[in-house]
């Protein structure tokens, strides 16, 4: 057995928030994206994805992808992060047919944001986040979410990539992001798309 199947994940304790506003935590995210090496790939969404899970298990993170026949029993799971400890998490993504690469890269990005905003101010080292955030776990959910549109999206590489063209349609087939979060980012950086 291994020592994560000894514990209950369930019984992890839900992300606190870190109180950072959005401005603060698109720092890290720049700063975690210069680490792993982010930006402006141009490649096809199948090999960004391929990089984003290299860094991911570079980190320790298990992918564990659920077509929706497991569902019934894992429901809770999906999209979601169960770390239980530095050196040791598991993320739960649907499957290929349902979540394509984009969406998978994006909640990838999300559950990293936990690990890396909220896992240190775990008590015994454990956590689990499924995006059901109630109050403070709410808070933390949009820490996680701007932790990964400052990941998939850095403040440099956005702005050089809108000098050239300014469509928001563009610059998410360039950063292999959704159009939405293009949007998103582009609007808090007062970087304007069309
Ligand atoms: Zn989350």
């Amino acid at each position: 057995m291994t020592r994560k199947a000894a514990r209950n994940a369930a019984d992890y304790p839900l992300p606190m928030p870190i109180g950072l506003s959005r401005k603060a935590v698109y720092e890290i995210g720049n700063d975690a994206a210069d680490l792993f090496g982010m930006g402006s790939s141009g490649m096809p969404p199948d090999e960004a994805l391929e990089q984003l899970e290299e860094i991911v298990a570079r980190l320790g993170g298990d992918i564990i992808r659920l077509g929706f026949a497991e569902l019934t029993a894992q429901e809770m799971r999906v999209g979601s992060i169960e770390i239980h400890s530095e050196e040791e998490f598991d993320i739960y993504l649907l499957d290929e047919v349902g979540m394509g690469p984009i969406a998978a890269r994006e909640t990838l990005a999300h559950e990293l944001g936990h690990y890396i905003l909220h896992h240190p101010l775990s008590d015994d080292g454990t956590l689990r986040a499924n995006h059901m955030g109630e109050g403070p776990s709410q808070q933390a959910e949009n820490e996680a979410t701007w932790f990964a549109e400052a990941l998939l999206l850095p403040d440099a590489a956005l702005r050089d990539a809108a000098q050239k063209t300014n469509a928001a349609k563009v610059l998410a087939r360039i950063f292999c992001v959704s159009e939405a979060t293009v949007r998103n980012r582009a609007r808090a950086l007062d970087v304007k798309v069309s």
